[in-house]
């Protein structure tokens, strides 16, 4: 049986989402944190464990068909692979940082230092880009202890809440990218792969979208019902139900989760009564 060969991160930060997500699609494996290589028993779908770093050129050459690796490393890679979904866990920043006396006023400031940076090609666009000629210096890990042992006068790196800049006497003065966990493929899968793809992709949405929207049930005065439907936008008309009390109907739609407090209130303003609120699993159009 053919099956379409998913590289996943080993362990670090984007594994466990990674691996969440596709358990929410329904696709069962063992996940044993010893295994290298696991095929699903339900749907035809390998995995491949690896260091994020590798995922790219591992697509690239087709070892595997698709990956899941941080916006930040495809970019950096740059190979010619498609993005085919923005996951958006892993969020991250790159960021400039320099020694906490060091008086920056743009990115200009940065012009003829010292940079060290495990993104080279990120940061050399974004100098590029502003005209600013630097001395970028490519360090693979333990980027922000530059500084303070004279190595470099900034440097460039991920950032997720600050605290280890802070720690190291550096602070964050230009976030200039943004990353979040993204899917990538082969360009030219072959059409069975393809196809297993577009399976995965249709869960994946279904789960995604799921998160984003809860769905309410409420009773509310029959004489308010057309102010609701300017208050859910929901994805069509809300499901109205008569009540004994026919001066009441109940209402059943769906929220988006970022604009649920805001329509509870607004419910509550229209006289809404016995507001049930419940997470929804999966949502397909
Ligand atoms: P590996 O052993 O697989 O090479 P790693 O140490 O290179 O792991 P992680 O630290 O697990 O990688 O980060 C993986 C990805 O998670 C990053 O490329 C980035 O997209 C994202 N990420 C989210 N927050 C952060 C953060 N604070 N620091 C670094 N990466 C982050
Ligand atoms: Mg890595």
């Amino acid at each position: 049986m053919e099956r379409l060969k998913i590289a996943i991160q080993k362990k670090g930060r984007l594994s466990e989402d990674s691996l969440q997500l596709i358990k929410d699609c329904g696709v069962h494996f063992n996940s044993s944190s010893r295994v290298l290589r696991a095929e699903s028993s339900n749907f035809p779908i390998e995995f491949l464990f690896l260091r994020d770093d590798d995922i790219p050129s591992y697509v690239y050459d087709g070892v595997a068909d698709i990956g899941i690796v941080g916006r930040n490393e495809h970019d950096e890679q740059n190979f010619p692979l498609d993005i085919v979904r923005d996951l958006g866990f892993a969020k991250c920043r790159l960021s400039i940082a320099v020694p906490n006396e060091f008086e920056y006023d743009s990115v200009k400031s940065l012009e003829g230092k010292r940079i060290a940076t495990s993104y080279p090609t990120i940061l050399g666009a974004y100098l590029k880009e502003n005209g600013v000629s630097s001395r970028v210096y490519e360090i693979s890990g333990s980027v922000e202890i530059t500084p303070s042992v004279g190595v470099s006068d900034a440097i460039c790196d991920l950032v997720s809440t600050g605290a280890t800049l802070a720690s190291n006497g550096l602070k964050e003065v230009d976030a200039f990218y943004t990353s979040t966990a993204v899917m990538i493929a082969h360009p030219n899968l072959p059409a069975a792969k393809k196809e297993i793809l577009e399976r995965l992709l249709m869960r994946m949405d279904a789960v995604r979208k799921a998160m984003d929207y809860k769905y309410i049930m409420f009773n509310l005065p029959k004489k308010h019902l057309s102010e609701v439907a300017g208050i859910i936008h929901g994805m069509k008309s809300p499901t109205v139900t008569p009540l004994v009390d026919d001066q009441w109907v109940s209402v059943q739609t769906v929220v988006l989760e970022d604009l649920f407090w805001d329509v509870l209130e607004k419910l509550k303003a229209l006289g809404a009564q016995g507001i049930l609120v419940t997470a929804i699993e999966k949502m397909a159009d």
